[in-house]
């Protein structure tokens, strides 16, 4: 097997020598490999991405974000590493871990909090996991191992995972009987037909940043951030909206009656050491924690 991965690695070098890896998908098989081990081992590590409230500041929620790092090449971005992990069958226990880290946190954080602050915890699931029957019992059995009231988490589904038939929809109904709340994440890129929609069950959509890129205070770049707002309030459903960069996209979605946010403009995902000092400092400032866009009028 040595032999033939050194075999491999030879062949690649005649063909592929001057590229770099990735560039082509060369290096992928060792990648994938080396996923494997380093999940097996308990070495993604988790990223903390602050949601707040539009109208008050309040940070409301954080969003995990998983974070690898190769031993050689550096940190490997998800938009690379979760394919290799779903094609290597690795994505469901990736995504447990992920889930056990951020629970265990987000709980600590959570007794720091005074009295009546509920914070939040978005955890993201992939398409393969709602292949597994068990999914909803297995998010449970974390929960209950860790402490973690599952009314305070947020599972986020990709739209695009939905989107062509209802298979879903039993174990969304299972998460959510388990006392979870559930996300279409991306939401605007996946092509989920409304009537689809409205048989789902769902709570929260996550506007796709590249709808809040085009807000630009003219009709047009808002159309469809505006569309997806209505949609949410007719069906009686949550909007976070996501990629907020600039502080004009802030209030823009405020006065579209957006409720809550995340994005660069107000943190990136952070190291849970950084999302403790914001923790400090909310409790020190609260309740009188100045808005962070002016609150609609
Ligand atoms: P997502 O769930 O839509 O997460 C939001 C992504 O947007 C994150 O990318 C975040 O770093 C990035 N982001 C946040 N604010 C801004 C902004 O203002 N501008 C821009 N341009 N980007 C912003 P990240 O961390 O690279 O993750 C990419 C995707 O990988 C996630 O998209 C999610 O689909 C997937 N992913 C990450 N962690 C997990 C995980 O634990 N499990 C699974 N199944 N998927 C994950
Ligand atoms: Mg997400
Ligand atoms: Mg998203
Ligand atoms: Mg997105």
């Amino acid at each position: 097997h040595r032999a033939d991965q050194a075999m491999y690695a030879a062949k690649r070098n005649q063909t592929h020598g001057w590229q770099l890896w990735g560039v082509d998908g060369a290096g992928d098989d060792e990648l994938r490999a080396d996923l494997v081990v380093d999940v097996e081992a308990g070495q993604i590590s988790v990223v903390y991405q602050p949601i707040v409230d539009l109208r008050s500041g309040d940070l409301v929620a954080v969003e995990a974000l998983a974070r690898w790092e190769h031993p050689v090449r550096g940190p490997v971005p998800p938009s690379t590493f979760i394919p290799l992990a779903e094609e290597a069958g690795v994505v469901h226990a990736l995504g447990m871990s992920v889930l056990d880290q951020a629970t265990r946190q987000v709980r600590r954080w959570q007794q720091r909090l005074p009295e009546g602050r509920a914070l939040q915890l978005s955890v993201n699931l992939s398409a393969h996991q709602l292949e597994r029957p068990a999914l909803a019992a297995e998010v449970t059995e974390v929960l209950a191992r860790t402490g973690f009231d599952p009314r305070h988490l947020v599972v986020e589904i990709p739209e695009s995972a939905v989107a062509d038939d209802e298979s879903a929809a039993p174990h969304l109904a299972a998460l959510r009987a388990a006392g979870a709340r559930i996300a279409l994440d991306d939401f605007g890129t996946g092509y989920s037909s409304l009537r689809h929609l409205t048989r789902l069950p769902v709570d929260v959509l996550k506007l796709d940043r590249c709808f809040v890129a085009e807000l630009n205070g003219e009709a047009e770049g808002s159309a469809v951030a505006e569309a997806v707002i209505r949609l949410a309030q007719v069906l009686r459903l949550e909007t976070i909206a996501e990629g907020i960069e600039l502080p004009a996209q802030a209030t823009e979605l405020t006065l579209l009656g957006c409720r809550n946010a995340q994005g660069y403009h107000f943190a990136a995902p952070l190291p849970p050491e950084r999302v403790d000092e914001l923790i400090g400092a909310s409790i020190e400032a609260w309740p009188h924690l100045p808005p962070v866009v002016p609150p609609r009028v």
